[in-house]
Order: C-alpha cells, then sequence, then structure tokens
C-alpha cells in the first residue's frame, strides 16, 4: 500500500539572553561542569524563580518573527516529571497561556501553521561514561531559557520540513533570538510522525523522535520512520504512540518510552511566578524594532533587484554579509556588480581567513566605490578583485590602493598606440601567423602589450588599438 506521511514539529531554541531563565547565572554554552549553578536554578527547595524580562523580549521577537500573535497575557505553569537532569522534578513552562499563538511560515509553496510558542527552562545534561559504567549530571544547562515552537501537522514531504527548519533557524538568527547552532544544540527538533493510507484524510498514530541535531538526521529519522510504520501496517499491525531515539550511526530510531499524556504532567499555575503582562505599547515597540526578515529580503533581492536566486539564497544566509550587501548598493545600487564581488571575491577572502562578515575592516562605502571605479573603467574588472583583497588586508580605500598600485586605468592613446607599435615591430613573425588565420597568436600580442603598459592599463582599448593597427 502506499502511505501518504503526516508530520509536525516541536523546536526548542536557547535563547541568547545573557542570564538563565529564573537566576542570575550565566547563560553560555561550554565550560566546567556545574560551573554555572545556584541555588535556584538547581532546585533547591525554598528558592523563588524571578523571571528573565529579556528572555520575554526575546519570546516576543520571536513571536513577530514567525508572524504569531504575540499575547499581552501570558502565564507560567509547572509540568511534573522526575528525570535525574530535573533536580526540582518539575519544569517550568508555559501551558495553558503561551506567549505566542497562531503562526504561518510558507515554504514549497505550502502554508505550515504554528500551534504556539511558549518559554520554559531547559534541563541539566546526562554525562555517561561507560567505561566506568556510571551517569554524572551536569546542570550547567538547568534554567537556560527556551522557546518550544509547536507547529499544526501540516508538514507532507521531507522536503518542506527541512525547509522550514532552515527557515525558522534563520529568522530567529535574524531576530536575535537564538544563534541556531543545531550542531551545539541550541536549536534541536523533535519529529512528529505518522503515516496514512494514500487519499486518505485521517491521520494515523504518530511516534514522536525527539531531538534531533541536524538537517540531514532529520530527514534519515523521517525516510527511516516511513519505512517502519509502513512495514507495521503493511503486516496488518498498529503503530503505537510512543517517543523514540534516532541513532546517527545505524540511521534508525528505537523506542524510548511509550508516550505521555498532557493528565501525566499533573500541570498547574506555577504558583511563585506573577503572570507576564505586555502592553500594546511595549509590543508595538518590540514589532518596530525588529529587523527585516530573511524571505522579504530574499523576494526584494530577486524582485527588485533582479538577482538569480541561488544568488539571493546565499546573501540571505548570513545577516551580516547581508547587512553590507545592502549598506553597499543603497550607496551604489549596482546590484549585481557589488553581489557578485561579495559572493566570489569576498567569500573567497573570508574562507581563506576563518574571519566572518562582522570582522571585516573596510566599509560599505568603500565597497560601493570600489564597484563604481570598476563600473567607470577607472579600473579594470581584475584590478578591482586585486583591490578588494588588499581591502580586506588592510582596510584601506579603494582609491588609494589603486593609486599605490598603478591599478588606475590609463586612457593615454598615444602612449598605447606607441607601445603597440612597439610590441608589432619586435614579434613580426606572430603577427605574420596572426594574418594567416592563427588566432591563438592574438592573445600573445595582447600579452606583451599589457605587460609594457602595466596593470593599469585600459585592456579594451589596448585590444581595439592592436586589432586595428594588426588589420591595418
Ligand atoms: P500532545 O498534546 O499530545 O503533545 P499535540 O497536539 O500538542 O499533542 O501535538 C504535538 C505535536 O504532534 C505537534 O507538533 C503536532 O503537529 C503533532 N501531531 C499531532 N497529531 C499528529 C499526527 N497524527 N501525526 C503526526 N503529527 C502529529
Ligand atoms: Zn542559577
Ligand atoms: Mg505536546
Amino acid at each position: 500500500m502506499r502511505y501518504v506521511p503526516v508530520i509536525g514539529l516541536e523546536i526548542h531554541a536557547e535563547m541568547l539572553t545573557n542570564s538563565k531563565v529564573f537566576c542570575g547565572c550565566a547563560n553560555e554554552f561550554g565550560g566546567a561542569q556545574n560551573d554555572r549553578v545556584c541555588p535556584r536554578c538547581s532546585g533547591m527547595p525554598g528558592t523563588l524563580p524571578v523571571v528573565n524580562q529579556g528572555a520575554v523580549m526575546l519570546a516576543a521577537r520571536a513571536g513577530f518573527a514567525l508572524e504569531c500573535t504575540v499575547n499581552n497575557y501570558s502565564a507560567f505553569d509547572r509540568k511534573n516529571y522526575f528525570y535525574p537532569d530535573l533536580p526540582k522534578a518539575y519544569q517550568i513552562t508555559q501551558f495553558q497561556y503561551p506567549i505566542c499563538t497562531n503562526g504561518h511560515i510558507r515554504v514549497c509553496d505550502t502554508d505550515i501553521r504554528i500551534n504556539r510558542i511558549h518559554i520554559e527552562e531547559d534541563a541539566g545534561k546526562l554525562v555517561h561514561d561507560d567505561y566506568e559504567g556510571i551517569s554524572m549530571a551536569d546542570y550547567n544547562r538547568c534554567g537556560v531559557p527556551l522557546i518550544e515552537i509547536v507547529t499544526e501537522p501540516d508538514f507532507r514531504t521531507v522536503e518542506q520540513v527541512q525547509r522550514f527548519v532552515e527557515e525558522i533557524a534563520l529568522r530567529l538568527k535574524y531576530a536575535g533570538v537564538c544563534d541556531s547552532r543545531m550542531e551545539q544544540g541550541s536549536l534541536r527538533v523533535d519529529v512528529n510522525i505518522s503515516i496514512m493510507p494514500e487519499g486518505s484524510s485521517e491521520f494515523g498514530t504518530r511516534a514522536e523522535i525527539k531531538n534531533l541535531n541536524s538537517v540531514k538526521a532529520i530527514g534519515r529519522a523521517i525516510e527511516y520512520e516511513i519505512s517502519r510504520q509502513s512495514e507495521i501496517l503493511d503486516k496488518g499491525g498498529t503503530v503505537v504512540q510512543e517517543t523514540r531515539r534516532f541513532n546517527d550511526n545505524h540511521g534508525d530510531t528505537k523506542a524510548l518510552r511509550s508516550k505521555e499524556e498532557a493528565h501525566d504532567y499533573r500541570y498547574f499555575p506555577e504558583p511563585d511566578i506573577p503572570p507576564v503582562y505586555i502592553s500594546d505599547e511595549e509590543l508595538d515597540e518590540i514589532r518596530r524594532s525588529m529587523p527585516e526578515m530573511p524571505n522579504m529580503r530574499f523576494k526584494r533581492y530577486t524582485e527588485e533587484y533582479s538577482l538569480p536566486a541561488e544568488d539571493a539564497g546565499l546573501i540571505i544566509a548570513n545577516k551580516a554579509f547581508s547587512d553590507f550587501y545592502d549598506a553597499a548598493v543603497k550607496i551604489y545600487p549596482s546590484y549585481k556588480q557589488v553581489s557578485n564581488l561579495m559572493l566570489v571575491e569576498l567569500n573567497r577572502c573570508l574562507n581563506d581567513s576563518g574571519l566572518s562578515a562582522e570582522d571585516l575592516k573596510f566599509s560599505p562605502e568603500n565597497l560601493a566605490a570600489l564597484v563604481k571605479m570598476s563600473d567607470d573603467g577607472v579600473i579594470s574588472k581584475n584590478a578591482a578583485k586585486d583591490i578588494l583583497r588588499t581591502m580586506f588586508e588592510s582596510g584601506k580605500d579603494p582609491e588609494t590602493i589603486a593609486k599605490e598600485q598603478n591599478l588606475i586605468m590609463s586612457n593615454d592613446t598615444g602612449e598605447l598606440e606607441a607601445i603597440v607599435d612597439k610590441v608589432i615591430a619586435e614579434n613580426q613573425d606572430s603577427v605574420e601567423s596572426y594574418k594567416s588565420g592563427n588566432q591563438k597568436v592574438f592573445g600573445f600580442l595582447m600579452g606583451q602589450v599589457i605587460r609594457f603598459a602595466g596593470k593599469g592599463a585600459n585592456p579594451k582599448l589596448a585590444k581595439d588599438i592592436l586589432m586595428k593597427k594588426i588589420n591595418d
């Protein structure tokens, strides 16, 4: 039988606050185990949580970035369960009144609805030492502020899921909510998946695959689940609702535990934290401070600037890079030329040096001036690349570099004519060979002209003069 997968996501994103969500411990990645814990985030009885306003603000920004309604009123609840990485034996989360609801993101021409975004605290980490046969608890991550983004089961293909996760990761970065480093676990995806016979509209029973930490792993886990569940149904069996873990080495999923229901958690309103109220004025202020989202930039680049989709995609993939591009074309709107120089030459410099777009020593004004010099024929296209490299290394402005390196194209016809005459006189054999049909030697002759005229020679002018004189 042929089946259609039905998929919904729960995405956890760690927010970029300075401190944890309910205490003053630093919110950082890495470091020594249990170095950033206090009585509050390690769950000592009698300690009181205080909500980090920065975390509330970032969650609201996430809501705007993902086209949700950001609610004036939200509140915290306790979700009770025991696990060694959760010393309080309950997690503070938002259950009944999440901060954001009803979002939409369009991917692969499909609308994916976001049911809610809520704020919660992260749990700690267990470190398993197979050699000693023991497990240790590291509570550094306890109380790190998270948002959980819950979608409706609107996905039908792997492609849609992967593009969606990439889009969310990028938008959260643009909004300054999360660094979206999946490999470091700052963005983690749970995939809920069921299958139904083709043509049916009744959803099947789902399995939940926890904590996928790359777009590739998401794809492999979904493919594996589709075949596992299809096999069960084909044999007349039933899929059980459960939580499963994906094993990256084997490419398969294994059952972890049977799925718990909401009532198992005995949710109740968190008595130690007053509800969160954000006024319309505050919401307006947050909305106004939002940067343009990458999807809007993509639209602007492809529709208004006529950049190829692939180039536009490469530019928006990094906000600082895209900001730099925007600033440069605002000064000098040569959209394609600026894009070409950045995507090829500048990216090469960045890759070679390991630096990122935030670290550039030269300004968008410098880049705009460089492209203008090239467009105006003041320097050649090749010289523009050399100058960019020097700008990257020294931070000097392009005019100074062009002068220092003698790259200003000379449009002195007289000087070039003299050089061409000399080259023709000294290379009579090649000239004859060219005249008798050997086109290739023209390149050699051009090379000789440029050698004497220097890099500052205008190659087009030199070519015209050479062509004319040989054919005379
Ligand atoms: P619960 O309250 O049991 O956790 P939710 O309604 O909150 O269930 O859904 C959790 C996640 O599972 C959501 O991402 C949702 O889109 C997804 N989901 C719900 N039903 C199905 C289904 N039949 N198949 C696949 N995914 C589903
Ligand atoms: Zn703490
Ligand atoms: Mg749920």
